[in-house]
């Protein structure tokens, strides 16, 4: 591969210098040429004059650029996020998003848990007061069965204070 590649350089010298001298003796033709008409203008030079770029030139690019692009190619299929810059500032973001999220959880929760038990305390009163209602009597009731009532809670509330 290094031999034919250096071998594939020199060709490519050879070639190139060798369409360099020709297009520089053109011009200096050329030069000379014009130099003598110089006032006509009507006499520019034709595009024949301009030398056609080799095709063994052009030949021996392509081989180049073609080699140069099989080259890279696994270069790129092969990514390597551990020496990627944007696949490394990617990851740094996301790790901070992770943190702030977790944190922000563990920050949360004391506070989650603490609404539960407030929640739960709430609750308890209301079925405490649900419980205490019930046991008051209605305005529907009979005015004769609350006095009653009345009574017999003021005597077992009595008898309570007697006996102890
Ligand atoms: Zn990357």
């Amino acid at each position: 591969m290094e031999t034919s590649s250096t071998q594939q350089q020199r060709d490519e010298d050879v070639v190139r210098r060798r369409y360099c001298k020709r297009s520089i003796q053109k011009m200096k033709l050329k030069k000379r040429d014009s130099g003598y008409r110089e006032n006509d203008s009507s006499q520019k030079p034709e595009s024949e004059e301009i030398p056609p770029v080799p095709q063994q030139l052009l030949n021996l690019i392509r081989m180049k650029a073609f080699r140069e692009k099989l080259k890279t190619a696994p270069e790129m299929e092969l990514h390597d996020p551990q020496h990627c810059r944007s696949c490394q500032v990617k990851q740094a973001e996301l790790a901070r998003d992770d943190f702030i999220r977790r944190k922000t959880t563990q920050l949360l929760s004391p506070l989650l848990e603490e609404k539960i038990q407030s929640h739960f305390l709430n609750r308890n009163s209301i079925c405490l007061i649900g419980e205490v209602l019930r046991d008051l009597p209605r305005p529907s009731d009979d005015p004769g069965l609350v006095w009653k009532a009345l009574k017999a809670r003021e005597v077992e509330l009595t008898q309570q204070t007697d006996s102890s």
